[in-house]
């Protein structure tokens, strides 16, 4: 079998030292608040480039607390609208709503997947206060035009950078675009850790104290507390782990964009479109490639086939927000270019543990695919 993401593949490459990190951990007897998350948080942000980054539990309250803090500094209100693309994960759509603020689904273009400029602007009205750009699958959105426009409107930028660790445009990474970015940690993002934890990236000192603020019950100083906060920590073994496991990135990203370039250069075939990599020649972007993500009408089809010829694929996502469930007061509502990808898309197996020639058997069973 090809699987879809080799985990344990992927974590017993540094066996020895994901070990060597937890017993440092065990052996300090520090375990929550200590120098491994000062280490990462240190890491990280030098990573990103940016002045700050604040490690929490998850990317979910990265996103969200980055939200409450603007509210708890008065620059955003409830009722505010926040402008987020209609594909998204839904995480990034709950951070909205977690804080009583108003998502506004924009559609994203069709060929990058990510939140399309133009629109965001036709969708802009005097309650909009904030755009969060979602980096999908390692690309980084539009976001000098993204800028742009949250300037010449006097918006807040939160990044959602959950699924692009170290994905550049013009030089500048995910993170360090916005007046702030979420990032997670879920095992199986590019930059994983051997459970759950998260980030916010900032170079606004003040938010930034807010947020180690929240994370905490809301408390700056023991026993004294400021805001109604929450217990949204970064432990001392996930950051411990993620200090030895941001040292290879790079070196895991390299692997995936070799990947993603054989997959570019071998699949040729009508009825599949491959993804879009909008500046790589021309902006210095680098895509990468949370997940590698095809088009195709006999998504079905093509995803039995490959599975009956021990190809695991996976859908990111199968089903657009606005129509879960627990958002059925969208129920109603049509975004034609959201339903379209979420019908035709398909994951193919990506990571830094896939094997060369198994890259190329999903090369070759892509290419002889037909429908009768
Ligand atoms: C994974 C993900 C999140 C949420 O991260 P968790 O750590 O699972 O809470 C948010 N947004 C996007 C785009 C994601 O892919």
């Amino acid at each position: 079998m090809i699987p879809f993401l080799d985990l344990k593949n992927i974590n017993q490459q540094y066996r020895d030292e994901l070990i060597g990190a937890c017993t440092r951990v065990i052996d300090s007897g520090w375990y929550i608040g200590g120098k491994e998350l000062e280490q990462f948080e240190q890491n990280f942000a030098n990573y990103c480039g940016v002045k700050f980054a604040i490690g929490v539990a998850n990317g979910l309250d990265a996103l969200t607390l980055t939200l409450r803090a603007w509210k708890e500094l008065g620059k955003i209100k409830e009722g505010d609208e926040v402008i987020v693309p209609s594909n998204t994960y839904i995480a990034s759509i709950l951070a909205i709503t977690a804080n009583n603020l108003t998502p506004v689904l924009v559609e994203p273009d069709i060929n990058t997947y990510n939140i399309a400029p133009q629109k965001i602007k036709a969708a802009i009205t005097p309650k909009t206060k904030v755009i969060l750009p979602v980096h999908l699958y390692g690309q980084l959105a539009e976001m000098s035009e993204i800028m742009a426009i949250a300037k010449c409107h006097d918006l807040l930028v939160l990044e959602d950078s959950a699924q692009s660790h170290g994905a550049q445009l013009d030089y500048k990474k995910a993170g360090n675009w916005g007046d702030a970015s979420g990032f997670s940690f879920y095992p199986g993002k590019n930059l994983g850790a051997l459970g759950d934890a998260g980030a916010i990236t900032t170079n606004d000192a003040e938010l930034a104290q807010t947020l180690k603020a929240l994370r905490n019950y809301g408390s700056h100083e023991k026993y004294k507390n400021l805001f109604v906060g929450v217990n949204s920590r970064l432990d001392e073994i996930q950051a411990a782990i993620l200090n030895v496991k941001l040292e290879h990135l790079d070196d895991e990203t390299k692997i995936r964009r070799q990947i993603a370039n054989l997959y570019i250069e071998g699949i040729n075939n009508p009825l599949i479109t491959l993804p879009y990599v909008k500046h790589e020649t021309f902006n210095h972007s680098q895509h990468v490639w949370h997940v590698f993500v095809i088009r195709t009408q006999y998504r079905e089809a093509l995803q039995e086939y490959l599975a009956e010829h021990d190809v695991q694929t996976l859908i990111h996502y199968p089903i657009p927000p606005h129509q879960q469930q627990a958002y059925k007061e969208w129920n109603n509502l049509s975004y034609p270019i959201s339903e379209q990808i979420h019908a035709e898309i398909l994951s193919l197996p990506i990571g830094p543990t896939l094997m060369i020639e198994d890259a190329k058997k999903v090369i070759q069973l892509c290419n002889e695919f037909e429908i009768q």
